[in-house]
C-alpha cells in the first residue's frame, strides 16, 4: 500500500457543465468558470477542505491520492 498522502486537485473537463457549485462553495476562491468549464485559478490558495469534490453533481473536480 502506497505511503504517499500528498493529494492534488484534480480536474476532468471532460465532465464538467460549468455550473458553478464547486466555485461557490469553495472558501477559497480557488475556482473560476471559464469558457464555460471549471478553472483552477489560484491553486496555491487551496486548502483541500474536499467541498468542491463533495459539491460537485458531476465527478469532475476531485482531489487525486496521487
Ligand atoms: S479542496 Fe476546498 S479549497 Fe481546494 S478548490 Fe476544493 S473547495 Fe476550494
Ligand atoms: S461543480 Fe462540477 S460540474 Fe459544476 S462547475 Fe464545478 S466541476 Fe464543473
Amino acid at each position: 500500500m502506497s505511503m504517499k498522502t500528498e493529494k492534488s486537485l484534480t480536474v476532468d473537463k471532460n465532465w464538467c457543465k460549468g455550473c458553478g457549485i464547486c466555485v461557490a462553495f469553495c472558501p477559497k476562491n480557488v475556482l473560476e468558470i471559464k469558457d464555460g468549464k471549471v478553472n483552477i485559478k489560484d491553486l496555491d490558495s487551496c486548502i483541500k477542505c474536499g467541498q468542491c469534490e463533495l459539491r460537485c453533481p458531476d465527478f469532475a473536480i476531485y482531489l487525486g491520492g496521487e
